[in-house]
């Protein structure tokens, strides 16, 4: 059985620092942010639809994520 070695990387909501992982057997990638250790669980859908959950770090409530507009 083949595995899916491809890297999957993103730039991280909370802080926009690049994180990258590998996805495991049920389609989702799940890394934790080098900068502000949120951790998020991309979960690849289909071909052109992910998701991308994320988690703050403990102790930091969601209103604390400087969740930013472009
Ligand atoms: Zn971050």
């Amino acid at each position: 059985m083949l595995e899916d070695w491809t890297i999957y990387s993103w730039y991280c909501p909370n802080c926009k620092t690049q994180v990258a992982g590998l996805k495991n057997k049920k389609n989702q990638i799940r890394v934790i942010c080098t900068k502000c250790s949120a951790e998020m669980v991309r979960t690849v859908v289909g071909r052109r639809h992910d998701v991308i959950d994320i988690y703050a770090p403990i102790g930091m409530e969601h209103s604390d994520l400087e969740l930013r507009e472009h």
